[in-house]
């Protein structure tokens, strides 16, 4: 499994319908985190840190609008995107849901392949590189679908690990990133790797992206990790 296939985390009290939804997202090839309740749902937010939420409306106890709601003032997880699931389709309900910070309001029943449209449209505005999308910063120009990169017109020689950090940064300049979220992020959070070997691929990177010459677009942040920018 790829370290950088996107998670989608699925929030559904009905296990049939979360199953349902994890088949399709993985046949999608979206890796898939699934949450049973809105209190597990907050506690999986920071284990698995999921690229697009799926958020069913009815849950028991903490329902699907206050866990929408609490997402969206946290700062960790406000740029999340999220796709509310619910039953009621009238239009009061539907504007309350997108007022909570809702990115996206699906009406149940849904078609699957509609939901995973738009799953994807979710997926490409929060992480465009996972999409096969063509990054741009400054003269640097990454095409995730052909694996390549260019600073200036020149092809750059980088390795897979070097590829995946470079798009991590591409996709949220001046985002500044822990080491641990850049451990989670490419290498994947079941591979054990010291926090260390983070620092020699940005250097790796770093010597990569200045084979032509070029000023070094990455930031130290003391203390805190690196950025792009
Ligand atoms: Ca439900």
């Amino acid at each position: 499994m790829a370290a950088d296939q996107p998670t989608v985390l699925v929030v559904e009290d009905e296990a049939a319908q979360r199953e349902v939804l994890r088949y399709n997202l993985e046949t999608e090839g979206f890796r898939v985190a699934a949450a049973g309740n809105g209190e597990e749902a907050l506690v999986m937010m920071e284990e698995e840190h999921p690229d697009v939420v799926v958020l069913d409306w009815m849950l028991p106890n903490l329902s699907g609008i206050e866990v929408c709601r609490q997402l969206k003032t946290r700062s960790g997880t406000r740029s999340v995107p999220v796709i509310m699931l619910s039953a009621r389709s009238e239009e009061v309900d539907r504007v309350r849901g997108l007022e909570t910070g809702a990115d996206d309001y699906v009406v149940k029943p849904y078609s699957l392949r509609e939901l995973m449209a738009r799953v994807r449209a979710q997926l490409r505005r929060a992480r465009p590189a996972s999409a096969g999308l063509k990054l741009e910063y400054e003269d640097i120009v990454l095409d995730s679908e052909t694996h390549r990169v260019t600073r200036d017109g020149q092809e750059l020689k980088l390795g897979p690990t070097e590829f995946r950090l470079l798009s991590t940064f591409m996709e949220k300049p001046g985002r500044v990133w822990s080491r641990e979220q850049l451990l989670d992020r490419v290498w994947g959070r079941d591979i054990y790797v010291d926090t260390r070997t983070v620092d020699v691929h940005i250097g790796r990177l770093r010597k990569a992206l200045g084979a032509h010459g070029g000023t070094d677009p990455l930031r130290t942040v003391r203390g805190a990790g690196y950025a792009l920018g």
